[in-house]
C-alpha cells in the first residue's frame, strides 16, 4: 500500500497528499469521508475495504495563507516542465532569465521560465528580440497557491481522479482548462 491519497479540507481546498496507511487511519477514526476510491481493495482481520484515492476532512482545518516560494522547482512546475521557447518537455530543464541578468533581469516570477539546455545555450545573454523566439506563455506569479507542495500539486493534476479537485493553472496548462470550480461547487452543493 504505497499509493498516495489526496486530502481535502472540508471546503474542498486541497490540503495534503498522504500515504495510504495514514488515509486509512483517518477513515477508521471517522475524521474523513471518502470521495473517491482507487479500485484496489485491502483486507483487515474481519473485512475487505476499497482503498481511498480522495478523502475530505469532516472538520475544517484552519491554515494561514501559504506563501509560494520562488525556486527553480516551482518555476519548472509552473511551466509544466516545458521549455517556454521550443516546447520540449522533460526532466532535464534549467531556468532562464528572460531579460538577462547582464541587462538587469531579476530573479522574479515574471522573468524566469523553464528552458531546455539547447535553447538556454542558444539564448545565452540575448534579449527575447535578439533570440527571436516568442515565449509559449507570459510568465507570471501563480495566482493560486496550494497548501500542498507546488510540485506535488502540479504532478497531482496528472492524476485523472485528483484533477477534478485541484484548481488549475490555466495560464500554463491549457489542456487542463476544465470547469474545475464548477465541479467543486457541484460536489459541495
Ligand atoms: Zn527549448
Amino acid at each position: 500500500m504505497s499509493q498516495e491519497v489526496l486530502v481535502l479540507n472540508s471546503d474542498y481546498e486541497p490540503l495534503n497528499i498522504c500515504n495510504m496507511r495514514r488515509a486509512i487511519a483517518l477513515v477508521f477514526l471517522g475524521k474523513v469521508d471518502v470521495l473517491h476510491e482507487d479500485g484496489h481493495s485491502f483486507h483487515t482481520v474481519s473485512s475487505i475495504y476499497t482503498a481511498p484515492s480522495v478523502v475530505r476532512l469532516r472538520n475544517h482545518v484552519r491554515r494561514p495563507t501559504p506563501q509560494l516560494k520562488l525556486s527553480r522547482r516551482s518555476v519548472l512546475a509552473r511551466d509544466n516542465h516545458t521549455c517556454q521557447y521550443c516546447g520540449y518537455r522533460g526532466t532535464d530543464l534549467t531556468v532562464d532569465h528572460v531579460i538577462p541578468k547582464r541587462l538587469g533581469g531579476k530573479n522574479t516570477w515574471d522573468n524566469l521560465v523553464a528552458c531546455c539546455k539547447k535553447c538556454n545555450s542558444k539564448k545565452s545573454d540575448k534579449t527575447l528580440a535578439q533570440f527571436g523566439h516568442p515565449l509559449l506563455h507570459t510568465p507570471r506569479k501563480p495566482k493560486y497557491v496550494p497548501f500542498i507542495s507546488f510540485t506535488k500539486f502540479v504532478n497531482g493534476s496528472r492524476n485523472l481522479i485528483w484533477r477534478d479537485y485541484l484548481p488549475v493553472f490555466q495560464e500554463t496548462n491549457p489542456e487542463f482548462v476544465t470547469a474545475e470550480r464548477e465541479s467543486m461547487a457541484n460536489a459541495a452543493g
